[in-house]
């Protein structure tokens, strides 16, 4: 990642230091954000907006699930976890959230993105004061550009604990070849098949989906347990201790 060089112009207006940011190539590495103060509103509106899911301690960022590379190839499969994505039904096939879903994919390549997604990640826990953040309500990576960027803002956030469920190991296989992953990051990796087993190659945190027994040594999620379905005070899934956490199916 570049380095801003020292010291940078102080520019009055952001079409002065976006302007600036893009003559000097600055956009990497969180750099534009310390040139410019981007206000709440404005990061909202470059990001697309972050969405609140009601069992979670904090906000999200996710696009369609329609978009899943390798979701939607076991959402054919019988007996896949995809195959029943709650991301695929009920309010998140509202015109509404598809629409929000999909404008949040198409301005996750704006060249603003990782600074805006950082003043949110910052907003939102100012909001919520739980310092966590999820990745991916709905969907998954596209490309190991898409998990570049998200890492910068993890790197820029290091007070924040971020976590984010793939079934993309490929991505995330290509991405670890050159490049490590920020230790505010936990990337969790999916089974595929309902009752399979934790997808351990990657040497990454895992999650599996039962139908009556979890895997041994697995930390079971409680959510459904809770009235109103919650994490409550647990946190298991943006912990790298928890190895394997198993979801049972509903
Ligand atoms: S394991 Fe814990 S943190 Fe993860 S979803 Fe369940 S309750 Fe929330």
């Amino acid at each position: 990642m570049k380095s801003a060089p020292l010291p940078w112009p102080r520019t009055q207006t952001e079409s002065e230091a976006v302007e600036y940011a893009r003559e000097n190539d600055l956009f990497d590495g969180g750099v534009l954000q310390k040139i410019i103060g981007l206000s709440r509103v404005r990061a909202w509106e470059i990001v697309g907006g972050l969405s609140r899911p009601s069992k979670m301690p904090c906000y999200a960022w996710g696009i369609p699930a329609q978009t899943c590379i390798t979701g939607s190839k076991l959402a054919q499969v019988e007996g896949s976890v995809c195959q029943s994505c709650y991301a695929l039904k009920g309010y998140f096939r509202t015109h509404r959230v598809q629409r929000a879903y999909q404008r949040r994919l198409d301005r996750s390549t704006d060249l603003r993105w990782v600074e805006a997604m950082i003043k949110l990640v910052y907003w939102q826990t100012a909001e919520t004061g739980v310092p966590y953040f999820r990745w991916f309500d709905s969907g998954d990576l596209q490309s190991v550009e898409m998990l570049r960027t998200i890492c910068a803002v993890a790197v820029d956030t290091p007070e924040i604990k971020h976590w984010l469920p793939t079934r993309e190991h490929r991505i995330v296989e290509a991405y670890l070849e050159d490049e490590t992953l920020p230790s505010n990051l936990v990337v969790r990796v999916s089974a595929a098949l309902i009752d399979g087993q934790p997808a351990h190659t990657l040497g990454l945190p895992t999650s599996t989906v039962h139908s009556s027994t979890p895997p041994a040594g697995s930390i079971v999620c409680a959510a459904r347990h809770r009235e109103p379905v919650a994490c409550g005070e647990c946190r298991a899934c943006w912990s790298k201790e928890a190895e394997t956490v198993s979801y049972p199916l509903h």
